[in-house]
């Protein structure tokens, strides 16, 4: 690996402490639903299942449990294809993703359309509107 550990897994090139690491502290919370992605992507990359729990919508989540016990992918890359809506004043929004991914020598595309909502002025994620797995 030839990337800088300071740097942030989402691929924003900023400093993690900068980036998705002052969410992930808890202190502060994503602005917005690509904010919130790209620091959940980056939670998964670093085993933060805390973090993926309590900004996973409390309809739609998983037990904190079952996000403890899942096997972490080896996740390679995240780029953002497009958000809708999700700004820091809206209450819905959607991110459109690919997460490439290896497992053993493969590398997958996990494509997926999300969608996030605003609940008591933080952002959390509530689903997979669409998601394609390809190699
Ligand atoms: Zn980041």
């Amino acid at each position: 690996m030839s990337k800088s550990p300071n740097l942030c897994p989402c691929g924003s090139n900023q400093k993690y402490t900068i980036c998705c690491g002052k969410y992930h502290k808890g202190k502060l919370h994503a602005p917005t639903a690509e904010t919130l992605m790209r620091s959940r992507y980056s939670a998964y990359v670093l085993d933060l299942p805390q973090y993926i729990f309590r900004t996973w919508d409390e309809d739609t989540r998983p037990t904190l449990q079952s996000l403890r016990e899942g096997k972490t992918e080896n996740f390679i890359s995240l780029e953002i294809l497009s958000s809708k809506n999700g700004d820091i004043n809206e209450r819905d929004g959607t991110v459109e993703f690919i997460a490439k991914f290896k497992v053993g020598d493969e590398i997958f595309e996990h494509h997926e359309n999300s969608t996030f909502k605003r609940v008591k002025n933080h952002w959390v994620y509530v689903e997979a509107i669409k998601t394609v797995l390809k190699t």
